[in-house]
């Protein structure tokens, strides 16, 4: 005889999700907060911490400031989403199942593939050996510890991307002791308009960063670092932070990806190669009118948020909507009292408006503390997460698949 509970059970839709960084989180609160009343929706989070890690200030964790505790299960409270702490190991997209810790299998009827991305440490020779990153918060501990033993010596920070300058700034502005240099190809702020760069500039020079652009590192050694046509800068510690690169997980379980590894999506998030698996932040490749989205929190957030509005949708029958997002902002500090605000069009292209200074460094501060009350807000209330600057006419033309 069968038992309603396990009919109930049969028809119990699994959505597991990936990842619980600022895309997996926005997904995972965004879905069982709407689907709380439904017996028929189990929402599992999988993450390799309880803790929730606030990329965006590692670079003050590399410098030994403590960041507050935030516990994901904790925040999940309320919503009845389950939290599996543990390390994805496979995703077997034919089997639909995920592998966690080599140990045990979890099974899915949708996957919520958001796990980020780190700097790459493999296209350089010796920067798996020799460099620091701030690839996870232990790495970022294992800096902190490094640099607050040094006394005095040479820090270089490889790339001169945002990651790069704000950790530059952090650590000249914390170790004043020490001589902080950022190398990297382009000139920091290369994508600021003219007068918001050279504040940067100026700023960089205020706390003593040695920048050198136009510069390609070939090498890191032990106490060096080797540039193309065979320059040395000497180095008692290297930050690497240079590249994107993405988990093997999906190329290995046949997704389709793209150069980077990161899974092709289409218009509405899904898969390309397998509509069950949506793919969200820093892990996913969203084509908009102007391009491919490039890694940050203000688009990884709202992809979450979008995925799991699709997923309420395609269990109510209906067809999810595209996904359309258009920058606004890049903030970038530089130490703690002092940073620069780019306004951006929404492909990212620089506006006029800028921020400097005090009142910049409260914006960035407020942006970058923003995303735990928006969550909280978004438990109680699904739709407040559902605001986002969707690009107007700049993601209007989509490119067909
Ligand atoms: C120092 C620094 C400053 C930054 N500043 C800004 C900024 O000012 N503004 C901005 O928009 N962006 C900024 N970024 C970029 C931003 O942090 C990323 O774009 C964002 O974190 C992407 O979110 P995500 O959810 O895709 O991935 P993540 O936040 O990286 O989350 C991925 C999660 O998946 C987990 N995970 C990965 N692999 C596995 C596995 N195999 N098993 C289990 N769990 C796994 C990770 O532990 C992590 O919890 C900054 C980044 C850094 C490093």
């Amino acid at each position: 005889m069968s038992t309603q509970h396990e009919a109930g059970i049969a028809t119990t839709r699994r959505v597991v999700i990936l990842g619980a960084g600022y895309a997996g989180l926005s997904a995972a609160i965004q879905l069982a907060s709407r689907v709380r009343r439904s017996e028929n929706v189990q929402v599992t989070l999988v993450n390799a911490q309880e803790h929730f890690t606030e990329r965006l200030r590692l670079h003050m964790t590399a410098t030994g400031q403590r960041l507050a505790e935030l516990s994901i299960p904790e925040l999940l409270e309320g919503t009845g989403a389950r939290f599996v702490r543990g390390w994805v190991t496979a995703v077997d997209a034919d089997a639909k199942t995920v592998r966690i810790d080599d140990e045990y299998v979890l099974p899915y009827d949708t996957l919520v593939y958001g796990l980020g991305g780190v700097a790459d440490t493999a296209t350089v020779q010796g920067v798996e050996d020799h460099a620091y990153t701030l690839n996870s918060a232990q790495d970022a501990e294992v800096l902190a510890d490094r640099l607050a033993r040094l006394g005095r010596g040479t820090v270089v920070v490889a790339g001169s991307g945002l990651t790069g300058i704000e950790s530059a700034a952090e650590i000249a502005e914390r170790h004043p002791e020490l001589n902080v240099v950022l190398l990297g190809r382009r000139e920091p702020g290369a994508a600021m308009n003219p007068k918001a760069k050279a504040y940067l500039r100026s700023a960089l020079e205020r706390l003593g960063v040695q920048v050198r652009s136009g510069v390609e590192v070939a090498k890191v050694l032990p106490d060096t670092v080797e540039l193309t046509g065979g320059e040395s800068v000497p180095a008692d510690v290297v930050l690497w932070t240079s590249g994107t690169r993405v988990s093997p997980l999906a190329a290995a379980a046949g997704l389709a990806v793209d150069e980077h590894g990161r899974i092709v999506t289409d218009a509405t998030l899904r898969s390309v190669s397998h509509p069950e698996v949506y793919a969200v932040g820093d892990a996913a490749a969203i084509r908009q009118g102007y391009g491919v989205m490039h890694g940050t929190c203000q688009g990884g957030m709202p992809t979450g948020v979008h995925a799991a509005m699709s997923i309420v949708r395609a269990l109510k029958g209906k067809q999810p909507k595209p996904f359309r997002f258009g920058y606004y902002h890049t903030p970038v500090s530089l130490g703690r009292h002092d940073a620069v605000v780019q306004f951006t069009h929404p492909d990212d292209s620089p506006r006029r408006v800028y921020l400097t200074g005090r009142v910049a460094a409260r914006y960035k501060e407020t942006v970058t503390a923003s995303p735990w009350p928006t969550w909280g807000r978004m438990k109680k209330m699904p739709a407040s997460g559902a605001f986002w600057p969707r690009g107007g006419r700049f993601t209007q033309v989509r490119v067909a698949r």
